[in-house]
């Protein structure tokens, strides 16, 4: 055994840019997590809507260490089994006819916002290079995915940004049509905002945004890193909505907890990234696509995804019953287990705190901004776990009044 890490050693040896809890987990099983001291957490924050089987799902240690016995890497130069039996999935279970593997949601952005450049470009020349995007939008940390994202504060401080990038209010039909023009190379979004505060795009919003891209032939990305894979009890949430997008991102739970990330598209702007235009080393790495597939093959299931529904439900009735008596939130928002309460007026900025509060209590929660408490747990929490949860959230709220 190594000397024991605390909490300390973070401040004293890693680049701060988290802010981390005061605990330290060390091991988990479905949604409940175990700190150093042995303390035990229901986790409805699911490592940010990633885990959506939960920790250490026995079907997902099998698949990866079924993987770890014959093959973990081989490079792009040779293609792999599991990631073709993957891309197979994917394009029989959505919209899209090709799929490009990466590792992170930032970097199936990236690629997406590649494509379209270049697509505009190869079919209609250089002018066409505009990207349209929202207003509290997020689409990851890379340079261009973070000039496209919608909170100047994340960006502003890595400038000069990448040029020809507009943002546009979210669910703002009029400013979309007044926006997307024969310069627009692309618009992208995310169906429901998620780190903007959950917030659900309207149905005749994503339809104006179909319409103007299919009329100027700009590409319409949907970014379903965290709408993607169930969470919103579809496999993607463009298939509630019954609008098709042109590309979708979609990465966190695509992986259950393993990083993998994919781009998903349409054979006409597929073959704009011909080979050698864009690729990553780990991309479609066996051991991340083995991992993927058991993910896709339990929740690309029917009665999983209802599953999903009944759970939605199971939530929603026991928030709004503790939002009776405590009259804290003003909404409450959600597609199947993504779901967000707003703060009303007396309790702005107090998202944080009343997440600290609850890890105090045995919950860990997500917040989505300073007003918006976030819900994204495994898509199988048990229904005791929610009934747990919930009663630790309640004591927590109460607390958190209490304290006020
Ligand atoms: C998390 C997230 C991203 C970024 O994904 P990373 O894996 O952190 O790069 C992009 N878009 C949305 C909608 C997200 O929720």
């Amino acid at each position: 055994m190594t000397q024991q890490v605390t909490r300390k050693d973070f401040d004293q040896y890693m680049i701060p840019t988290y802010a981390p809890a005061s605990f330290i987990p060390v091991k988990a099983k479905g949604s409940v997590v175990v700190d150093q001291q042995g303390k035990e957490y229901i986790d409805f924050a699911g490592g940010i809507a990633v885990n959506v089987l939960g920790h250490t799902n026995d079907k997902l240690k099998q698949a990866l260490n079924q993987q770890a016995e014959s093959l973990w890497h081989i490079g792009n130069g040779y293609s792999n089994e599991p990631v073709l039996t993957l891309a197979k999935k994917l394009v029989e279970s959505t919209f899209a006819d090709k799929a490009f593997f990466c590792n992170s949601g930032a970097e199936a952005n990236e690629a997406a916002l590649k494509l379209a450049r270049k697509y505009a470009l190869d079919h209609h020349g250089a002018h066409k290079n505009e990207i349209v995007a929202f207003n509290s939008g997020f689409h990851g940390r890379t340079l261009f995915t973070v000039s496209a994202g919608g909170q100047p504060k994340y960006s502003q401080d890595f400038a000069p940004l990448p040029a020809g990038i507009r943002h546009i209010g979210f669910n703002d039909i009029e400013a979309a049509k007044a926006t997307i023009g024969a310069n627009t190379c692309a618009v992208i979004v995310e169906p429901i905002q998620g780190e903007g505060g959950v917030i659900p795009a309207d149905r005749e919003f994503l339809r104006s945004l179909r319409e103007l891209c299919d009329q100027h032939d700009a590409v319409l990305i949907f970014d379903e890193v965290q709408t993607g894979v169930g969470r919103t009890g579809h496999l993607y949430a463009y298939m509630h909505y019954g609008i098709k997008p042109d590309v979708i991102s979609t990465a966190k739970a695509l992986g259950g907890g393993f990083p993998i990330a994919a781009m998903l598209t349409t054979d006409k702007f597929a073959t704009t990234l011909s080979a050698g235009t864009h690729g990553t080393t780990y991309g479609g790495n066996p051991l991340a696509a083995a991992v993927a597939n058991a993910v896709l093959d339990e929740v690309n299931q029917p009665e999983f995804l209802q599953g999903v529904t009944e759970r939605n439900q199971l939530f929603l009735s026991q928030l709004n019953l503790i939002n009776e008596k405590a009259a804290i939130f003003k909404e409450i928002r959600s597609m199947g287990l993504l779901i967000g309460c707003e703060l009303n007026e007396q309790h702005q900025g107090q998202a944080k705190a009343i997440s600290n509060i609850a890890a105090q209590e045995g919950l860990i929660l997500l917040i989505a901004g300073p007003n918006v408490v976030r819900f994204a747990p495994a898509l199988n929490v048990p229904k005791e776990d929610i009934e747990t949860g919930l009663a630790r959230f309640s004591s927590a709220i109460n607390i958190y009044l209490n304290k006020d």
